[in-house]
């Protein structure tokens, strides 16, 4: 048996309940072969908004001593595993308050497992996830995201499959038997059961050497320390006309809105209804979004009045946040096809509401 943390990374505030559950599971399962732990939540920005990577960690412990020099630390470091709930985190996510990107397994300890809730194989994921000088796993458990909601908790089986892909990674932290005795205690006990299993079972292991997985281009993040914080919270109004450049919004999102930039009638409608103005204005008169400020709410989609002229694309088919209004300027042919093909290749939402198209 063995001590060590669980990082579960979720995007807030639709994940938030899910990630506090698996985490308070884990804590209370481990005391049934004698460990002792405390849960420990925290989120990047502030307030916690919609979409916004956060994190929860269980802190698992074989001794008061070791649980309490674990939890007084700035973040948990003896990070056996990280659960990613939403896959499109394995892209970064931002650190406190904008002092910018970090992968998606900063902390892991060699050895140690990435899961990762996805419909995607393992060589996509690995695209985005920077490689690590050591070994270590990479899990998949093949599943929906799973935004189940910001004020009700939606009991989609998600949790308990998450904690079953737990046991099977980590055993020597927590392992079946006790998540099994913790599980059956609760209500829909022989629901949760099966939940729990079916994850045990399902989730998909590998080893990932070292040197495998995208190029490592993130700058190591400095965190200030507290003489050189601001006082209170001080966040800086915009720029009249302009956006607040501290304040980047793209880890936020899940999706991307992606334009048909041949159908659109100019009709201005994104660009109104658009909550962080995002729209830039072409000298053409179309309305091009600046990807760097975009949340991926789908507000935009959804006012659209033209059929399949923006629609929301999975933000792992896009590496970057370059500006597909010149691509489209460039060559409007091959802009035509990629937009075909992302709306036959790429899962786009429901929320694009004229189409929906599975992968
Ligand atoms: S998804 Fe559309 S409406 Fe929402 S922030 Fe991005 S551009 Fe604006
Ligand atoms: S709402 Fe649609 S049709 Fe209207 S300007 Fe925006 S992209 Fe074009």
């Amino acid at each position: 048996m063995a001590s060590g943390s669980v990082d579960v990374t979720y995007r807030g505030i639709f994940q938030k309940i899910l990630a506090g559950n698996i985490v308070k599971t884990l804590v209370k399962a481990s005391r049934h072969s004698g460990k002792i732990g405390g849960t420990i939540s925290r989120y990047s920005d502030s307030p916690e908004r919609n979409g916004i990577p956060a994190k929860q960690f269980a802190v698992i412990a074989e001794s008061q001593d070791e649980l309490h020099v674990e939890m007084a630390k700035y973040e948990p470091d003896n990070i056996r595993l990280i659960a990613a709930l939403d896959d499109t985190l394995a892209k970064g996510h931002e650190s406190w308050a904008w002092y910018g990107i970090r992968p998606i397994h900063l902390g892991l300890r060699e050895g140690g497992a990435l899961l990762v809730v996805s419909e995607h194989e393992r060589a996509k994921l690995l695209e985005f996830i920077p490689r690590l000088p050591f070994e270590w796993r990479l899990a998949i458990l093949p599943g929906e995201k799973s935004f189940s909601g910001l004020w009700v908790y939606h009991d989609d089986g998600t949790e308990f499959r998450v904690l079953g892909a737990i046991a099977r990674l980590i055993p020597e932290v927590v392992g079946l038997e006790e998540l099994e005795k913790e599980v059956g205690k609760g209500p829909k006990a022989e629901q949760h059961l099966d939940w729990l299993r079916q994850g045990y079972r399902e989730v998909q292991v590998g080893t990932v050497p070292a040197g495998v997985g995208a190029p490592n281009t993130y700058e190591p993040v400095k965190l200030p320390e507290w003489t050189e914080m601001a006082e209170a919270i001080i966040v800086p109004a915009a720029p009249r006309g302009g956006r607040q450049e501290a304040f980047k919004k793209f880890t936020t999102r899940s999706e991307r809105p992606v334009i048909d930039f041949d159908v659109c009638t100019q009709c201005k409608q994104c660009f109104v209804e658009c909550p962080d103005s995002v729209f830039e204005l072409t000298p053409e008169g179309y309305y091009n979004p600046e990807y760097e400020a975009c949340c991926g709410c789908g507000i935009c989609a959804e006012v659209c009045p033209v059929d399949d002229c923006i629609v929301m694309v999975d933000e792992l088919a896009f590496a970057d946040n370059r500006d597909l209004y010149e691509e489209w300027k460039a060559d409007r042919a091959a802009y035509r096809q990629f937009f075909q093909g992302l709306l036959e290749r790429e899962r786009v939402t429901a929320r694009s509401s004229r189409r929906k198209v599975s992968a």
